[in-house]
């Protein structure tokens, strides 16, 4: 059994109040080694996604994820607007007309997304972006998917494990992509704000999966 288009959009209304309450967070984060609007601009997106899901959820998983990559990539702005709205894009063309999410539906679209983002940010592993958490969510999942029975729940639950460590992998790196770039060696020692939003967005999503 998979996930529906309402399902896909009850987890993402729940990725938009989750968003809201670490808004203040995240922008702590990108205070310290960014312009300190991160956190504003993923909650003006998600709050701007929630209106347009209430307005109208569309009939497929992938035509949700197509809806919340146009409203993201115009409402977000920034660094993580387009990417994030890329990563979007590609995981909905991934699912293309499918009625429903299973694992390897799952697993495929969280590789397409991750494969968008570096498309579009050119970041690689260690560079201190949301790659970092992006990138061992991707493989904790793939992993995870091969192990008998496992169910989407498991397999959201191992990626968002993994992005979780990652985006605390972050804290030693030194900037190598976007404005914690410019700070150079002092970017060292504070955590990445994309990173977090990644690991809150697949935590957010395997707790709607169980
Ligand atoms: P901006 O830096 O334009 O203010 P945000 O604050 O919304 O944008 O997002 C910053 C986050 O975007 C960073 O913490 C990092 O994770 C992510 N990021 C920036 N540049 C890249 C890139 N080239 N590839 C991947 N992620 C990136
Ligand atoms: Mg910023
Ligand atoms: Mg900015």
């Amino acid at each position: 059994m998979g996930c529906t288009a309402s399902g896909v959009a009850d987890a993402l209304r729940a990725v938009a109040v989750v968003v809201a309450e670490h808004r203040a967070e995240l922008i702590e984060l990108d205070r310290a080694i960014g312009d300190g609007d991160h956190g504003e601009n993923l909650n003006r997106g998600f709050t701007a996604v929630v209106a347009a899901l209430d307005a109208k959820t569309p009939e497929t998983p992938g035509a949700v994820l197509k809806l919340v990559a146009t409203t993201l990539i115009s409402k977000v702005g920034g660094a993580a607007g387009p990417l994030y709205g890329t990563a979007f894009l590609r995981a909905a063309t991934s699912l293309g007309d499918k009625s429903e999410v299973d694992v390897d539906a799952a697993v495929a679209a969280l590789r397409a997304g991750l494969e968008g983002v570096q498309a579009r940010g050119k970041a690689v592993a260690g560079d201190k972006t949301m790659v970092d958490a992006l990138l061992p969510a991707v493989a904790a999942a793939e992993q995870a998917a091969g192990t008998e029975g496992a169910d989407l729940a498991a397999v959201l639950t191992a990626a968002a494990d993994a992005a979780a460590g990652g985006y605390q992998s972050t804290m030693d790196m030194v900037a190598r992509k976007g404005r914690a770039s410019y700070l150079g060696e002092r970017s060292a020692g504070h955590l990445d704000p994309g990173a977090r939003s990644t690991s809150l967005l697949l935590a957010t999503l395997a707790k709607a999966a169980r």
